[in-house]
């Protein structure tokens, strides 16, 4: 079978943004309004000739004051069923309590996680996307799934842990 990838983080990290990048068309639902990924949703996508299974996380309600733990919880079910995880921060925010709680259930899982430090649409955010060291997760890779800035290097990165 083949491996499975599931992407999670924080609603409006960019998490669909980059998953459209990856499979290179726009099928993972966009929106500016954080909660829109409704369930988990996996998608057929390749890389350097690599077939594996994209899953995008979603599924919380935006009006839930304990969202970070249901963004963990999400997280949590998504981890389980994947081979490797890509963790999505927008680094122009950096890390906040619901990171830490993902980042928390991300390092019991023992499963690889490739950090990526999404909107660093140009050099001037890549500092910030270096502050993200803190988690303990390894290197984070500066992205902008929005303009494919950053995107070939974190895949071969994930390749590497599959
Ligand atoms: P999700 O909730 O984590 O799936 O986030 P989405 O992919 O729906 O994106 C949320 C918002 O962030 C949308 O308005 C995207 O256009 C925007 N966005 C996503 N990636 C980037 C990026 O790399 N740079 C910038 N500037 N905006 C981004
Ligand atoms: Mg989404």
């Amino acid at each position: 079978a083949r491996p499975v990838v599931a992407v999670v983080g924080r609603p409006n990290v960019g998490k669909s943004t980059l998953v459209n990048r990856v499979l290179g068309r726009r099928e993972a639902v966009v929106e500016d309004v954080p909660g829109v990924t409704r369930d988990r949703v996996a998608y057929d996508a390749e890389w350097s000739g690599r077939r594996f299974t994209l899953v995008d996380t979603g599924g919380w309600e935006v009006d839930a004051t304990g969202i970070h733990l249901r963004v963990a919880e999400q997280a949590e079910v998504a981890v389980e069923l994947a081979d490797a995880v890509m963790f999505v921060v927008d680094a122009t925010v950096g890390a906040t309590d619901t990171d830490d709680a993902v980042v928390k259930l991300l390092r019991r899982s023992g499963k690889p996680v490739i950090l990526v430090a999404n909107k660093v649409d140009d050099q001037r955010t890549e500092a910030e996307a270096a502050m993200l060291w803190s988690f303990g997760l390894g290197e984070p890779y500066p992205v902008s799934a929005l303009h494919g800035r950053g995107s070939g290097d974190v895949l071969d990165a994930l390749m590497a842990v599959l």
